[in-house]
């Protein structure tokens, strides 16, 4: 079978290496002209167990996430999120990692850098290949790993029932740049990762960390939908008071990039295609994390492609139910939660965080990808810290229970490829 893999990120050159390792003819096409011009120069982080999943061992070019400090708007009230090693992030060099995928995927599979994949290429309505450079590349599968604004998802007939395109307060814009550190300028002891949640009232983001590069510190301003220079200006010059030693030249990155923080695609195949990671918009909603998701997604697809019989949209449909089962039906959740989140006030925010009614776990889970669940048994506890703001903690409440419902009805996911019941499924979970 002939497969072809539209762009080499961490989704495609996982699933090029796993295809190709099952004995499928497999090429790559990557806009890109080498390995070494690949990928953001700096370090991400994500969940050490997908090492594990992979069968590989890390690049050695990582290390440990310190503890988080979550700030509320206008610093009313911290969280403070003690981790315990056991259960650290990872954060890793996106270069090296991306090296150790395409040695892998180089073994097994044709990888064309400098290749622009324009558009599908479809007969009615199953995709037979792509446009690339002009020429026409025909195959039994088409695995969409463009990226969030997809030259191939975003050019498909509506008649598939894909979605083509994110709406703008999907998007998160995000700036993010390794500054020098002023040397001897203060730190506060214990020193932990501070974020920013709506910072200075904007619907977003900020962070300011120390790199673990002593010269270096790691700054994010993202806000959903748009980033004006106004804005970014305004949050430097915030983080700047807030943390002296935050100097003023770019040592790294130093740009804004588009991230998706929704839901997963309700649909992400067709006969002949398949979309993976960003171009199924497979980030966590809450934080944007997607290199995970990417990889994980990849790996499902192999399996399920090792023991189907054709690629039509039946045979990949179990695919994506494998998705939704493994992480995208919490993803969906967990876009409503972030979205009342940045919907809150200032001040219902801060006492979120200062009463404990949300606490430090909550957030850590929320962050890579797990909802926040109120169990009956901790409901006493909440109520006992909430009762003098019940109209907040009704709205908290209200809040969680949405997100549940969502997860819910995400998990419903038809079993079987139907249509009618498909396209009913996903008005339920775009609604
Ligand atoms: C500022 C920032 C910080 C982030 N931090 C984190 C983090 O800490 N942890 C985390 O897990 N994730 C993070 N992410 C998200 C993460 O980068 C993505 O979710 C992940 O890289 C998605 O992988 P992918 O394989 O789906 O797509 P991508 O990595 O986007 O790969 C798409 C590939 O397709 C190629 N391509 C695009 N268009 C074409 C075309 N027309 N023809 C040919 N090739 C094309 C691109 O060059 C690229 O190589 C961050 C993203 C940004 C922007």
């Amino acid at each position: 079978m002939r497969i072809i893999v539209a762009g080499a990120g961490m989704g495609g050159l996982v699933a090029a290496w796993k295809l190709g390792e099952l004995g499928h003819t497999v090429d790559v096409y990557e806009k890109e002209t080498s390995i070494e011009n690949m990928r953001y120069d700096w370090h991400d982080d994500l969940t050490p167990d997908i090492f594990e999943k992979l069968g590989l061992t890390p690049p050695k070019e990582n290390f440990a996430k310190p503890d988080w400090t979550f700030v509320a708007p206008f610093e009313k009230s911290i969280l403070f999120l003690p981790i315990g090693d056991s259960k650290r992030d990872m954060s890793i060099e996106r270069r090296p990692l991306n090296a150790l995928l395409y040695e892998k995927a180089k073994a097994v599979a044709n990888i064309h850098f400098g290749k622009i994949v324009e558009k599908p290429i479809l007969e009615g309505k199953k995709v037979v290949g792509c446009v690339v450079d002009g020429q026409q590349e025909l195959c039994d599968l088409l695995i969409d790993s463009l990226g969030a604004f997809s030259a191939l998802r975003t050019m498909l007939p509506k008649d598939l029932g894909i979605e083509t395109q994110p709406k703008d307060n999907e998007i998160f814009y995000a700036f993010r740049g390794y500054f020098n550190r002023i040397e001897n300028a203060p730190v506060e002891e214990p020193y932990t990762h501070r974020v920013y949640m709506k910072h200075l009232g904007k619907q977003g983001i900020s962070w300011c960390a120390l790199d673990h590069n002593p010269k270096l510190v790691d700054v994010l301003v993202g806000h959903v939908g748009s980033l004006s220079d106004e804005n970014f200006n305004e949050a430097i010059t915030d983080l700047r008071n807030k943390n002296p030693w935050l100097g003023d030249k770019i040592a790294r990155g130093g740009f804004v990039c588009k991230i998706p923080v929704r839901r997963p695609l309700s649909k992400m195949v067709a006969d002949g295609y398949v979309a993976i990671g960003d171009s199924a918009f497979m980030t966590i909603p809450m934080l944007g994390s997607g290199m995970v998701p990417a990889m994980l997604s990849a790996l499902i697809l192999a399996d399920v492609v090792s023991c189907a019989k054709d690629m039509s949209a039946k045979s990949l449909w179990k695919y994506q139910i494998r998705v939704f089962k493994e992480f995208g039906a919490q993803h969906c959740g967990i876009e409503v939660l972030k979205n009342g989140i940045l919907d809150f006030s200032d001040d219902l925010i801060a006492w979120l965080f200062g009463s404990g009614i949300v606490s430090a776990e909550d957030m850590a889970g929320a962050s890579i990808g797990k909802l926040i669940a109120i169990s009956p048994s901790d409901i006493p506890a909440k109520l006992k810290i909430g009762w003098k703001k019940m109209p907040w903690l009704l709205k908290l409440n209200s809040l969680v229970s949405n997100a549940w419902a969502k997860v819910h009805i995400a998990e419903k996911i038809p079993t079987e490829y139907d249509e009618d019941a498909i396209s009913k499924w996903q008005m339920k979970i775009d609604k």
